[in-house]
């Protein structure tokens, strides 16, 4: 599977991306932002989204996605579980925010067309499997096991602490990479706790029972951009070897 880090902040500010990475060229795990693309080519690969929730760090693209795939002819197949499929046709395709490109620009030929994902469900999208596993948000999210024959990668989506995504990745076959948030420093624990995030300290007693073998990766992501320098040095105090900060722009062979 090939990488493709577009966006690995939890806001777009101070030139940070909102979260969005590409696997393969046409298959978007969240949609906060497609400005690290090169150009129209690259957008118009893009086949298919998964949405692991409905908050706008990462959803914001979507629209602008679908829209233009529409003018290709193709527009573009978004999954999510029902909880979030609903929020994206009450709270954005509503006619208010912003047309309901479920309809447009012909009820026949949609820019957006809607598959929904059971939790715990797996759906195959152009050959990878993409597992749907619930974790631990302020609404209801679901991180993903993204699956080809050879390799797996693990992403967390918006997590607090949590439980069954990590005994997803003691018993992933050939997990090779595994994307974890980490939003906030360890000073501001109370407000990750509340709005169900991880910071660094969090997310070390997280990776106990995880169980990774060496061979698999961490990239942490999901860095809310006032407190990036911040984290960025709590997280190289952890000095764990394996981990790395993901940034924008990012491409990884697994
Ligand atoms: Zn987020
Ligand atoms: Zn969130």
């Amino acid at each position: 599977m090939r990488l493709r880090v577009l966006g690995c902040y939890g806001g777009e500010l101070l030139g940070h991306q909102s979260t969005a990475f590409l696997i393969n060229g046409h298959l978007l795990i969240d949609a906060g932002s497609v400005n690290s693309l090169g150009g129209v080519d690259e957008i118009s690969k893009i086949r298919h989204v998964v949405l692991s929730h409905i908050h706008l760090d990462h959803i914001k693209a979507l629209p602008f996605i679908a829209e233009l795939l529409a003018e290709g002819g193709r527009g573009v197949e978004v999954f999510g579980t029902e909880e979030t499929i609903g929020f994206l046709k009450q709270h954005i395709f509503n006619g208010s925010v912003w047309p309901d490109l479920s309809r447009l620009p012909t009820p026949e030929n949609p820019a957006v067309r809607y598959s929904t994902m059971r939790e715990g469900g797996t759906v195959i999208v152009n050959g990878l499997l993409v597992k749907a596993i619930p974790v631990n948000h302020t609404v209801p999210t679901t991180g993903f096991l993204i699956s080809d024959s050879l390799a797996s990668m693990l992403y967390s989506g918006d997590t607090g602490t949590t439980d069954r995504i990590w005994s997803e990745a003691n018993n992933a076959q050939n997990l090779r990479a595994l994307m974890v948030e980490v939003s906030y420093p360890n000073r501001l624990k109370d407000r990750a706790v509340i709005t169900k995030h991880l910071t660094p300290h969090l997310l070390t007693e997280e990776l106990k029972k995880a169980g990774l073998k060496r061979e698999t990766w961490i990239g942490v992501y999901h860095l809310k951009p006032p407190f990036v320098d911040e984290i960025r040095k709590e997280i190289c105090g952890l000095r764990m070897d394996n981990l790395i900060l993901l940034e924008d722009g990012d491409t990884f062979e697994t």
